[in-house]
């Protein structure tokens, strides 16, 4: 029996990887369901590879065009747009796991409906958790869904932790369980981005093409923007939060700059176990793709005498406050780090459009949440509620900013 998978954009650099990862197993995977947002050639030229049963343009426009030029060809590929098709494919019976990779918020609802639909979630799309931890670790539990981590940090932690976790790493929302297995922190490691050693006059003058050229990692724009703030690493910071039921302070960030090593986990007796390769996205998913078991990727292998040095650094916080804004986001709790997220994608896309500095990019984090408390979450529209107040306040913000620029 094929395992049947639909891959939550599939147009993106984790959806692509992916499928390349499924071309090497093809007698082990079936791609059942393809998504994107509106590149309409993107996904066209993927249907036709791969002839998934559905294919989903979040934007209706693009779902018609793609439609039209399928129908052309003759192609048996049934097309369905929005949010709606979005979360269809998300919970059809037929598959076993949904890879989530949508950049952003735009990614949370058809995610949570894949853990709602008690699927194998590959989860790439940190957003989701950031935006929801609460709400969708216990949609995880609730509905036994298997969680597994495609970032690859957390995938490097998951596969250090001891071997009792299981895929839903977080058992029932109990910071013990983690200790009791005798871990005494976690060592999430950050490349430290292209701006790594830069002064705060030089942040000041970078461009977005600058922050897109992340040195280790080839990825989608704003991840690109986050590494560079590292706004990634603090996304990655809750993350881990989430995903391994603990607080911000079991988790130390340590600069790493050649991202061989992906983390870390420091036991009681002194030992420090760690998970290497190669800066390539296919070997956490294809981790996940195959769990328990091993698969191959398609990833080089590691010359250990090529790279010769491995090196460390202390985290930055004052050239980077990012971080810091995302660490006490987590600690206030609640709605908080929705906002935060939403200040942030709103930040990046201004950023990327050329309408702000590099360095404002946190101002606006910052003045968002400082007009706005989170609250305790109870229902996913309080979520959603949330995300659109910091969105409208945050691009205010953006414009009085650049007005005053
Ligand atoms: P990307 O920009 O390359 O791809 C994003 C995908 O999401 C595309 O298929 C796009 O069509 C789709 N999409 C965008 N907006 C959408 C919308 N409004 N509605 C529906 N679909 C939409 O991004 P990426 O680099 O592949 O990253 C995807 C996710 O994975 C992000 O959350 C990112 O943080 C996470 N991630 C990426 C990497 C990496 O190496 N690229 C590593 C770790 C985590
Ligand atoms: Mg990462």
């Amino acid at each position: 029996m094929l395992t049947g998978i639909t891959i939550l954009g599939a147009t993106g650099s984790i959806g692509l990887n992916t499928l390349s990862v499924i071309q090497q197993h093809s007698h082990e995977f079936e791609v059942i369901a393809l998504t994107a947002h509106r590149q309409v050639d993107k996904l066209e030229k993927l249907c036709l590879e791969w002839t998934p049963r559905f294919a989903v343009m979040a934007d209706e426009d693009a779902a018609c065009q793609l439609e039209q030029r399928l129908k052309k060809v003759n192609a048996p590929v049934q097309v369905l747009s929005g949010l709606e098709g979005l979360t269809f494919v998300a919970r059809l019976p037929e598959v076993e796991m949904v890879m989530a990779a949508i950049v952003g918020s735009a990614g949370l609802l058809p995610t949570l409906t894949a853990a709602q639909a008690g699927k194998r979630v590959l989860l790439a799309n940190k957003e989701a958790l950031v935006m929801s931890g609460q709400l969708f670790m216990e949609a995880v539990w609730q509905h036994q869904a298997e969680l597994l981590p495609i970032d690859s940090e957390h995938n490097a932690i998951f596969q250090c932790l001891p071997n009792t976790q299981t895929p839903t790493v977080a058992v029932e929302n109990n910071p013990e369980k983690i200790q009791s297995g005798g871990v005494r922190r976690i060592l999430l490691t950050a490349s430290g981005g292209p701006f790594r050693t830069y002064s705060l006059e030089q942040l000041h003058e970078v461009t977005p093409e600058q922050a897109c050229a992340h040195p280790n990692w080839k990825m989608g724009k704003k991840i690109s923007v986050d590494s560079a703030t590292m706004m990634n690493k603090g996304l990655e910071l809750i993350e881990a939060c989430w995903l391994f039921s603990t607080e911000p302070d079991f988790i130390e960030i340590v600069l790493h700059p050649q991202s061989i090593i992906h983390s870390l986990v420091e036991y009681i007796d002194g030992s420090v176990l760690a998970q290497l390769g190669n800066p390539d996205m296919r070997t956490p998913i294809a981790h996940a793709l195959a769990w328990p078991r091993r698969i191959s990727s398609g990833v080089s292998r590691l010359n250990l005498v090529d790279i010769a040095r491995l090196d460390f650094e202390a985290v930055d916080f004052t050239r980077f406050p990012c971080l810091q804004l995302a660490k006490e986001a987590m600690l206030a709790g609640g709605t908080t780090t929705t906002i935060l997220n939403a200040a942030n994608e709103v930040a990046v896309q201004a950023f990327l459009q050329g309408l702000m500095r590099f360095t404002t990019i946190p101002k606006v984090i910052e003045t968002t949440l400082s007009h706005l408390s989170g609250r305790i979450v109870t229902s996913i529209d309080m979520i959603l509620e949330d995300d659109a107040h910091a969105r409208e306040l945050a691009s205010e913000v953006v414009n009085r900013l650049t007005i005053n620029h």
